[in-house]
């Protein structure tokens, strides 16, 4: 069968070294999953329950979302400084499906698009389909490199700007205040959108939470992405954007034909669980285990690590970012190292374009049991000494 092209961009995007073959000794930093032990299972019931008991949860509604849950998301994104209102907000399954609507309205076969490097897996599996032309800005602990970020924008055309300045996946890092206010005032410069993917902002274990990058928009060229997956289920697909009308007329026309709309029943029933639980309560739940978690990461990295190895020191979200010394190949590594020595990570190399990252890798320490973290790091810090010993 000859498949279309696209199939062939999406199928290179790497995603395979993710998933390994199952191994029930194995001690996984890989997967970027929430804690199973955190879903709110009988709340969410009690929640689906209400929600089944009326008809028009089993009906047909609207691509924009269900709106008194636009509403409830617009008072949760104005308390973290975006001012919106539920008419600006359109539901998504998941902020998956936000990147690829977005990229879908922007993206012509080799327009300019830019990442950071490293960047998320799964946006550049759904940018691939709309064959941009990349251009990798590197990413510094305080966000994206903006003076590499001018210099690409003054030499080529550029569309899109694709950034998660908020607990990056994969490094963790955090953009800084002042890079978030130059941002936008390059975007507006050079006429670029900015596509914000935010799922992890509710998830900081320590300081202060900076506005988010829309919150400094003059022109309605800031689209956010928000997310139920990280902060309550990924199961629910629930995820939303926020874009100025010009954008969402676009964004809302592209979500009817690609799915129709959401589950009026997911949204039905998460709306009833915003409406009856202590919601800031929960995310301080997940704040505290995750902290933890972190905590005992950070320190077994610390004492196990060979010298040659950095690693980052995320203040929120899920991810952390191994750096290894110059010239090594993390996928190789995995697969001749880590696995045998039943522990794994995300290998850097296709988390850039040009595969420039591949001496990095993407740790979690938010899926693994607590008490997996630490002897998993002997198991990753013994295998990868040992591997240099070689
Ligand atoms: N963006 C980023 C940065 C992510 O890490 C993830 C999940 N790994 C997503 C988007 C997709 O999340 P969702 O389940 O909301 O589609």
């Amino acid at each position: 069968m000859k498949f279309a092209k696209r199939v062939a961009e999406t199928q290179n995007a790497g995603l395979n070294d993710l998933y390994t073959a199952p191994d029930p000794q194995q001690i996984s930093f890989a997967g970027g999953y929430p804690d199973l032990a955190m879903f709110p299972q009988a709340a969410l019931q009690v929640a689906m329950d209400h929600a089944m008991a009326n008809p028009a949860a089993f009906q047909y509604a609207d691509s924009w979302g269900y709106r008194p849950l636009r509403d409830q998301l617009a008072t949760m994104m104005q308390a973290d400084g975006i001012k919106t209102s539920g008419e600006h907000i359109l539901i998504t399954q998941g902020a998956q499906q936000g990147i690829d609507l977005t990229a879908r309205l922007m993206i012509d076969s080799g327009d300019g698009l830019v990442v950071e490097a490293p960047t998320y897996l799964g946006a550049m599996a759904a940018f691939n389909q709309y064959e941009p032309t990349y251009y990798e800005v590197p990413m510094e602990d305080d966000g994206m490199d903006l003076v590499a970020l001018k210099k690409i924008l003054m030499t080529h055309s550029v569309k899109m700007i694709y950034t998660v300045p908020d607990f990056q996946n994969p490094t963790g890092a955090v953009m800084s205040l002042e890079k978030r206010r130059a941002l936008v005032r390059l975007a507006n410069q050079f006429d670029v959108l900015i596509l914000e993917d935010g799922p992890y902002r509710f998830l900081r274990y320590e300081g202060t939470s900076l506005p988010p990058v829309k919150s400094f928009d003059t022109q309605g060229r800031v689209v956010f992405l928000g997310s139920m997956s990280k902060i309550l289920s990924p199961s629910l697909r629930l995820g939303w954007l926020i874009a100025d009308p010009e954008i969402m007329a676009g964004i809302e026309a592209l979500k009817g034909a690609a799915d129709v709309e959401s589950s009026a029943l997911i949204q039905r029933g998460v709306t009833e669980y915003l409406a009856h639980v202590d919601f800031p309560a929960h995310l301080t739940q997940l704040q505290d285990t995750y902290r933890d978690k972190r905590d005992v990461m950070l320190e077994a990295l610390h004492r196990f690590l060979p010298a040659d190895y950095t690693v980052t020191e995320p203040n929120g979200g899920f991810f952390l970012w191994l750096q290894g010394p110059a010239g090594l190949d993390m996928t190789q590594l995995q697969r001749d190292v880590l696995l045998p020595a039943h522990v794994s990570v995300v290998p850097g190399r296709n988390l850039a374009p040009s595969h420039t990252t591949q001496n990095g890798a993407r740790l979690t320490y938010a899926a693994p049991a607590i008490s997996d973290i630490e002897p998993g790091v002997r198991r990753l810090a013994a295998a990868l000494s040992h591997a240099a010993a070689r």
